[in-house]
């Protein structure tokens, strides 16, 4: 919003900008320096102010809803989901153990630590707890583990270990019982099961979607709740990741702007291009980025849409391929003559946007 010129206010709870990323996601996964230099860029621009310490409440709320055009809920999830074993106030909550690792007051967690539920959050867990002097981290879950890819593997390399189907049936001050009868000694318990809205600041008007006894956010395409004033993006809408938060932001900004300037919004409806369709080797890797946004447009690989650069037209042996004017202005299309066309495929791989493609006939 900021870009379009609409001046944008933020008021955060916590006394830094970011989020889970800011708080809660180890260093080791996010590094410190990339994290400082995306808020430098942020910070630094035109029509944003921040106003921090700010814990949102229903009579600030109703405030802001007097006070400006839109209000944009975009809290996440900070309330950590418990289970209520016996012995679940000696647990502590994986959201508050990592944010505890990123304080300056890390919580020491002894040498043995069970982690219940073993998804990428648990494991981020484990690799904080082996950081903070765990020697042996153990993993429960009810199901096979949900957790994959980088997080799995690095707890892994670190010595955890995962067991599964566990139940929980009490927690001690020496460990936990499982239902099945066996005993993980432990000096510290961790939960990580997900964490879910804290949203009672919010008039009763703004409709709610109940999953799994929490309250999300309902929101039509553009984010906009049942209040046609208030948005909702990110987890407090739908728990996910970082880049679908940000997608969410992205598109109510565009949805607001657009009211603004009387503008009809129409969300992105464009089919997602698969990579294996585009020819990559026309394209130079530029793993530095661009340094402007001239350089940024000049590395859009223009994917789904044609660039008009007569490869399929000059590739294709049968010359089955031609490109025709269309009658509006710069406009053309490229068709292929099926008389011609002898499905050799070499249109669809020398297409460096993915606009060919072969179809089984
Ligand atoms: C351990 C962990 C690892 C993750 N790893 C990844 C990953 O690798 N990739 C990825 O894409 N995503 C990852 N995620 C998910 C990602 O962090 C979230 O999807 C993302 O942060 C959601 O952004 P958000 O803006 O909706 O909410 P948040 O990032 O939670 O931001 C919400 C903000 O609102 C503030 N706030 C809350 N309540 C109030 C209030 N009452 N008043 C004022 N301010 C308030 C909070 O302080 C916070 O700054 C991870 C999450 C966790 C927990």
């Amino acid at each position: 919003m900021a870009r379009a010129g609409v001046k944008a206010h933020i008021f955060e709870k916590d006394k830094q900008l970011g989020g889970k990323l800011a708080q809660v996601i180890p260093w080791e996964r996010l590094p410190m320096a990339t994290w400082q230099q995306e808020i430098e860029r942020f910070t630094n621009m035109d029509n944003v102010e921040v106003h921090f310490g700010v814990d949102m409440n229903p009579a600030e709320f109703a405030k802001l809803q007097k006070d400006f055009d839109y209000v944009i809920v975009a809290v996440g999830t900070h309330e950590p989901r418990r289970i209520p074993f016996p012995g679940h106030e000696k647990v502590v909550a994986a959201l508050d153990f990592l944010k505890a690792g990123k304080s300056d007051k890390p919580l020491k967690p002894g040498k043995q630590v069970v982690i219940i539920g073993a998804g990428n959050v648990g494991c981020d867990v484990a690799c904080e707890a082996y950081r903070l002097g765990a020697e042996q981290v153990t993993l429960v879950d009810i199901q096979k583990p949900l957790a994959f890819g980088k997080e799995k593997e690095t707890a892994e390399a670190l010595g955890a270990v995962f067991k599964w189907p566990i139940m929980t049936k009490e927690v001690t001050d020496e460990g936990l019982a499982a239902n099945d009868g066996s005993f993980i000694p432990a000096q510290t318990v961790i939960i990580s099961i997900g964490d879910v809205p804290k949203l009672g600041f919010l008039p009763d008007n703004i409709e709610c979607l109940k999953v799994g006894g929490a309250s999300w956010l309902k929101t039509d395409k553009a984010g906009r709740t049942s209040d046609t004033k208030v948005f909702a993006v990110g987890d407090v809408e739908r728990p996910g990741l970082a880049t679908s938060a940000l997608g969410a932001g992205k598109t109510a900004a565009e949805a607001i702007t657009a009211e603004l300037e009387g503008r009809e919004w129409q969300p992105f409806t464009k089919p997602v291009v698969s990579l294996k369709n585009l020819t990559l080797e026309h394209y130079s890797p530029e793993p530095a980025g661009g340094a402007n946004q001239n350089e940024e447009a000049d590395r859009c690989l223009s994917c789904g849409s044609c660039r008009d650069c007569h490869l399929c037209e000059t590739i294709c042996p049968t010359n089955a391929i031609s490109r025709r004017e269309l009658p509006e202005v710069d406009s053309y299309e490229y068709i292929s003559d099926d008389n011609k066309c002898i499905a050799c495929g070499f249109c669809a791989d020398t297409c460096p946007c993915g606009v060919w493609q072969m179809r089984t006939n």
